[in-house]
């Protein structure tokens, strides 16, 4: 009889995205065979912050929030990555995003190192005016280790344009003098640049075309499966629409519609701006967000949140390709059910690079001071993302090895040797 200790110890090690990041970074190390010093200063993160974040709620009570920045890695220069509020945030979420982010980023070669944050809170509990005081006190806590040359935060799940715009101001009021590069997906008119919301969809986008390649397809002949609606499911699923890809299943947190047929995506998505949901869609089937992974289709595309694909599950995926715009979304114990199933995958650390790309596009034009057309961003991100991801795809033919392992040790390839060159200050 199965010990119900043991399985559930199993569970939890294998939903903890810091043990699948691990797991993923162990491998390619060895596989690198990287020398144990680098080894040793790569495995952890160079900074961990915990901050309390007391906030005057509209009742007149005072509420404290936990606040996490984990600051992974300076080599390749600033620290980079999003900030996230969710009731779900733990310091091993935010450790294993913000390893992800120094992956992320040494992937498509920007120069930034891996940093993330987290809030625990439940913003859609919460008013704007609480929200606006919890991200002011959360940014002021921070204001020594933020800064357009140390660590630059940018929008992740339940943040935004808004949320941006407050911490730049808060820190432009405590430096004196507007400093727009110390955070990226601000507004446009705030010193945001052209393109920065979509442009996670669209490196979606963007490596999808490269993937159904592979496999001679074309977009009106290829079934595309979409978890999530957010800013990255909902604009990645907009994209691919309009680029002809027929997209037969879209979800959001409450569940899915599936029409194998393909779905009108700008009326679902009309649909579901206006009723908050997509119950009530006509001519489609409804489907959960667990079903929906296993519909039969030609790429799945899960962009919502972590440990969506796992050994529970693996094995009934069906897609020939899967494009991971979501961080974290597949753990480590499904990579191997995947690989013999012959799937394709697009790592998440590639797959949705396309938005901290746009954002160092947004830091250059706010240090310049001048900024970009929209088409010269889209075009800029797509050199970026079709470079790295056949980068990742040579990478994987020289070495012998699936995609993810490929775009690991090219990434912790990039680092170690940038850490080599720079020494090690000890
Ligand atoms: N939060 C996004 C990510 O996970 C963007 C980070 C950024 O632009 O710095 O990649």
């Amino acid at each position: 009889m199965a010990n119900p200790m043991v399985d559930d110890a199993r569970e939890i090690k294998e939903e903890n995205p810091f043990e699948s990041m691990m797991a993923r970074f162990d491998r390619a190390a060895q596989l690198l065979d990287l020398d144990p010093d680098l080894y040793a200063v790569m495995r952890v993160p160079n900074r961990e912050l915990k901050v309390y974040i007391p906030v005057r709620m509209d009742s007149g009570r005072m509420e404290v929030f936990e606040g996490y920045r984990v600051q992974h890695n300076f080599a390749r220069g600033p620290a980079k990555g999003g900030i996230r509020y969710s009731p779900d945030v733990t310091i091993d979420e935010v450790k294993a995003l913000a390893a992800w982010m120094t992956w992320k980023c040494a992937v498509v070669n920007v120069p930034f190192g891996g940093a993330k944050g987290g809030v625990v809170c439940n913003p859609h509990e919460m008013s704007l005016s609480e929200l606006e005081r919890m991200t002011r006190r959360f940014a002021a806590e921070l204001i020594d280790f933020i800064g357009p040359e140390k660590d630059v935060p940018a929008p992740d799940m339940n943040t935004n344009e808004q949320t941006m715009a407050w911490i730049m101001d808060t820190y432009s009021m405590h430096a004196r003098h507007t400093v727009n590069a110390v955070v990226t997906g601000k507004p446009v008119a705030l010193g945001g640049s052209a393109g920065r919301r979509e442009a996670t969809g669209r490196g979606l986008l963007f490596v999808i075309n490269e993937a159904i390649k592979k496999f001679k397809m074309t977009p009106p002949t290829t079934r595309v499966v979409v978890q999530g609606s957010g800013n990255v499911g909902g604009i990645g699923a907009m994209l691919l629409h309009e680029a002809g890809y027929k997209v037969v299943a879209i979800s959001d947190i409450s569940g899915g519609i599936y029409n194998p047929n393909g779905i009108d995506i700008p009326e679902a998505m009309e649909h579901l701006k206006r009723t908050r949901s997509f119950e009530e869609f006509a001519g489609v089937e409804r489907v959960s967000n667990q079903d929906l992974l296993e519909l039969e289709c030609d790429v799945l595309a899960p962009c919502a949140t972590e440990n969506q694909i796992g050994s529970h599950n693996a094995d009934r995926i069906k897609c020939k390709v899967l494009a991971e715009g979501a961080n974290g979304p597949t753990t480590a114990a499904a990579d191997e059910i995947l690989h013999n199933k012959g799937i394709f995958v697009i790592p998440d650390i590639l797959a949705n690079a396309g938005g901290v790309t746009v954002s160092y596009f947004e830091w250059v034009q706010d240090r310049m001071g001048y900024f970009w057309k929209e088409e010269v961003v889209n075009e800029r991100l797509q050199d970026v993302m079709v470079a790295s991801f056949n980068d990742v795809s040579k990478y994987a033919e020289t070495h012998g090895v699936d995609t993810r392992t490929a775009a690991y040790m090219l990434a912790i390839d990039r680092v170690g040797y940038d850490t080599r060159m720079r020494g090690i200050y000890a």
